[in-house]
């Protein structure tokens, strides 16, 4: 793909993106919303169930993310992660994934956290894992009489990439709290295989790209799936892993986890100064994964779990479009949930940008520009997703598929 090829993804895009909310604006725009519930200033509902014989919850602890929204937007949505349970409540597994800040706040309101199996952490940021240990010690309550508790952890997150390095839990807690500990990622299992020996971090179970789980006749499969996502300085974005998990009745439930999906040719420019991140031409660094080799790892999805950090749009070539450095936007969710054939999408992490608007974006999006983009971003989705149900959960809300 040639740097025209993307310049003409990037101006489609674009124009998508002003098609769309000129049409809004011919529309009225109030009404046009009134359609599309789910921003925190409307009627949320607290539940969508897919199938009546469904057994599979998923429960939104906390819907936030990025730094803004654990700091000043702490109210507004919380970062705690989510549970998934499988089976009924007198015998299930229950997953928890990516406990961040207020974790310990807000889960023990809408799940039992004394029952969780075993805990996934995708990544260091705190949005993501800034309360590891409260769930591992959560967890571990009853751990001898119910057995089989595991925790699987990003692998860099204890290797260290660039300069990322730090683990929001340590040795001793780990094995003492949980009885499998494993190091995950979307890279080949043969490909990784002996890549912890002989570090500090050999004391883990493994490094595993699949993990099955079982408990009283039921089953759980997690697949690790690359993601392209940089922790600070990290050399090794792929390590940031995301993963679909699936039942043995079949239900398949696909988690991006954070993950940029900008085509690899673009290289990015950080302006540390006026802290801002353009696009330009360029090579992007050689082990950043094209959008395409990520989007297509998920498939025959019932449910997807995605993150866009924003559902505005970022900069690129002096105009707006849909992605930026580390995260997708509500653009790039179109293009999982098409690809995934998903039912329902929902957003685990819905960024602070949502409350604030940027200049570039209010330069496209005009009068719009001062309302509520949760709002523009779920009319968007429907408007390029007519066949998906688009849940924009609040905290606390559930998908039973
Ligand atoms: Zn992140």
């Amino acid at each position: 793909m040639t740097y025209e090829d993307v310049k003409r993804i990037s101006d489609a895009r674009f124009s998508n993106w002003k098609s769309f909310s000129q049409k809004l604006i011919d529309n009225g725009l109030s009404s046009a919303l009134k359609a599309h519930p789910g921003s925190p200033k409307r009627d949320v509902p607290d539940e969508i169930k897919l199938n009546e014989d469904s057994e599979v919850k998923i429960t939104m602890v906390g819907t936030g993310g990025a730094g803004w929204v654990i700091g000043r937007y702490n109210e507004l949505r919380g970062s705690g992660g989510f549970a998934i349970e499988y089976g009924d409540e007198r015998n299930k597994i229950q997953i928890y994934v990516d406990p961040g800040k207020n974790y310990s706040r807000d889960a023990p309101n809408y799940i039992d956290v004394n029952s969780i199996d075993g805990i996934i952490c995708t990544h260091i940021h705190p949005d993501h894992a800034a309360e590891l240990v409260s769930a591992l010690q959560d967890a571990s309550l009853n751990a001898k009489r119910r057995g089989g508790k595991f925790l699987a952890l990003n692998k860099t997150a204890l290797t260290g990439a660039g300069d990322a390095k730090g683990t929001p839990t340590d040795k001793f807690h780990t094995k003492l709290l949980m009885g499998e500990t494993y190091l995950m990622t979307g890279r080949d299992q043969d490909e990784v295989e002996n890549e912890v020996e002989n570090t500090p971090y050999s004391w883990f179970d493994g490094i595993k790209n699949e993990i099955e789980y079982e408990k009283n006749g039921l089953e759980i499969k997690l697949k690790a799936t690359k993601s392209c996502h940089q922790e600070t300085g990290a050399s090794n974005p792929e390590d940031v892993f995301g993963f679909i998990l699936e039942t043995d009745n079949g239900t398949r439930v696909g988690y991006t986890s954070d993950t940029r999906v900008w085509e690899k040719e673009i290289g990015q420019k950080i302006d540390t100064e006026r802290r801002t991140i353009t696009f330009e031409k360029g090579e992007a660094p050689e082990k950043l994964i094209h959008r395409d080799d990520i989007i297509s790892q998920y498939k025959d999805l019932n449910v997807l779990i995605a993150n866009p950090a924003a559902f505005t749009p970022a900069v690129y070539d002096g105009k707006i479009i849909d992605h930026d450095n580390n995260h997708m936007r509500v653009d790039g969710v179109v293009d999982f949930a098409k690809k995934s054939g998903a039912e329902v999408v929902t957003f685990r992490e819905i960024a602070a940008e949502n409350y604030r608007i940027g200049p570039e974006a209010r330069k496209v999006l005009g009068e719009f520009g001062h309302k509520d983009f949760i709002d523009f971003g779920i009319a968007y989705l429907e408007e390029f997703l007519p066949n998906t149900k688009i849940a924009v959960l609040n905290d606390g809300g559930r998908i039973v598929a």
